[in-house]
């Protein structure tokens, strides 16, 4: 995959000490954790805005706090510091425990958007939107620069570490590394076409228990008059008044065509997905107006921005968080964070799979399932990280996101600092700055 041969006739354009490519939960947080602690730090979104998930398909942040009777939040630093400026705009709140998945903050996207950049520009990133990394420069083993598509054709960026916060592990793929394509080996987790509707009479909704609504859904599916694949479907309100945010549709997420698997990666897959998703959540609109009390006079505020992806490739790096881990509440000498969330499987079917933690107990997220296997200068942070299918699915909501995010920051530009491979930082200092920006390490 290496570009060496043309990147020679590419003018470079900047030399960093640390380049995150992606500004998701975990992006966003990787590189403000980097700049904050004085690397000279750029940040590439292919989106004309930061947040991925966070801003463009979803609006509640899951896995600050642990679900179950008593909810303890176990998660801290650059996510409380989300919190506090989404406050400042009156634009979020806690929303209590319904659907399983413990306390939520349900925020507005659209500030959203405006916190991310603002603690990005604050912590002293320099951010290039609207910027697409299409491919690497590798040299001995290491990544040392990117090739970025823009509207002045490609540019080339190089720095010393660099985080693959892509979701999808682009970098990680185009610099030749291993990953497992999701739906290769187990099941894939099911694509979401998110949207919101408008004039909501929200006071009546609530009155029809999360059972009911099930079985209106169900009802509805079984009389042959609506198509809704999925039969356990959500709503929630919204800092909006009388709009309400579903995660209800759901579309396969990958295909297998001879021996090769083929998912969101696949652009001619992603893009019937995308077509199919909008008019599945027609569907849906079509129901909710039909057969839900409060909906009656509701109409279709706006679709995700794009389609919800929750796995596509995941890398091979030096621990994967498996099953066992999760559901014996592991903790880990080099441990980044924590997470409490159950594992929450979309699976391709009509419900959703629920298996939770002992009560009150979190596992712990090993520094190492940030680092590729036989890399030099490269971290993952976010959904792309490495973890079975089933430990991904407690692992991968925004706040671990976003654990994972400071610690790849952090780890980078340390090893940026000390010329060093992430494999070789000692997790002690890691983890003494972690603590120093905020994290929460271990258990309370
Ligand atoms: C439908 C759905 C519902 C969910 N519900 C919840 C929920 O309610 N609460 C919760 O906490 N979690 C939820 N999750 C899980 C959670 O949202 C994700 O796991 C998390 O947001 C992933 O964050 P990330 O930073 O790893 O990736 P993303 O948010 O996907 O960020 C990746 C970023 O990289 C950019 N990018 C990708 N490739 C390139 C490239 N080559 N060049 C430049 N930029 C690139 C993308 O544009 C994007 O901004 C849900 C997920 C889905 C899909």
């Amino acid at each position: 995959m290496s570009v060496i041969n043309y990147a020679k006739d590419i003018q470079v354009k900047g030399i960093y000490d640390v380049i995150v490519v992606g500004s998701g939960s975990a992006g966003s947080t990787a590189a403000i954790a980097a700049a904050r602690l004085g690397a000279k730090t750029l940040l590439i979104e292919r989106l004309p805005f930061l947040g991925g998930i966070s801003t463009a398909v979803l609006d509640t942040f899951y896995g600050y706090y642990t679900p179950g009777k008593q909810s303890t939040k176990i998660v801290g630093g650059i996510a409380d510091d989300v919190v506090r400026e989404l406050c400042v705009y009156n634009a979020c709140f806690e929303r209590p425990n319904t659907f399983g998945a413990g306390t939520g903050i349900t925020y507005h996207p659209e500030y959203l958007k405006v916190v991310w950049e603002t603690l990005a520009v604050k912590a002293g990133c320099h951010i290039l939107l609207n910027a697409w990394v299409q491919d690497v420069v590798k040299e001995d083993g290491r990544i040392t620069g990117l090739i970025v598509a823009t509207k002045l054709g490609l540019t080339y960026y190089r720095a010393k570490q660099f985080v693959d916060a892509t979701g999808d592990a682009d970098l990680i793929y185009l610099a030749g590394f291993d990953y497992e394509q999701a739906g290769e080996q187990e099941p894939a987790q099911t694509l979401t076409t998110t949207f919101k509707m408008v004039n909501v009479d929200t006071l009546k909704r609530k009155a029809v228990s999360k059972e009911e609504f099930h079985q209106l859904m169900k009802q509805a599916a079984e009389s042959n008059d609506y198509d809704l694949p999925r039969k356990e479907g959500s709503d929630h309100i919204t800092p909006v008044d009388g709009m309400t945010a579903t995660i209800m549709t759901r579309l396969k997420s990958y295909q297998k065509i001879d021996s090769k698997t083929i998912n969101a990666t696949d652009p001619e897959f992603l893009s019937k997905a995308e077509i199919k998703g909008r008019l599945q959540a027609l569907e849906y609109i079509r129901f909710l107006r039909d057969c839900v009390p409060g909906y009656e006079n509701a109409s279709l505020s706006t679709f995700g921005m794009q389609i919800g992806v929750r796995e596509t490739r995941r890398i091979y790096g030096e621990y994967r968080l498996t099953e066992e881990d999760v559901l014996s509440a592991r903790q880990f000498d080099d441990q980044i964070g924590l997470c409490g969330a159950p594992m929450e499987d979309h699976h391709d079917g009509e419900d959703t799979k629920w298996k939770y933690l002992p009560e009150g107990k979190t596992v712990g997220i090993p520094y190492r399932t940030l680092i590729p296997k036989n890399t030099k200068n490269v971290l993952v942070a976010g959904r792309c990280f490495s973890a079975s299918h089933v430990a991904h699915s407690s692992v991968r909501s925004m706040a671990q996101c976003m654990v994972m995010g400071q610690a790849a920051g952090i780890a980078s530009a340390l090893c940026a600092e000390k010329n060093i491979s992430p494999v070789q930082l000692d997790a002690g200092l890691l983890k003494e700055r972690l603590l120093q920006q905020g994290g929460i390490i271990n258990e309370p």
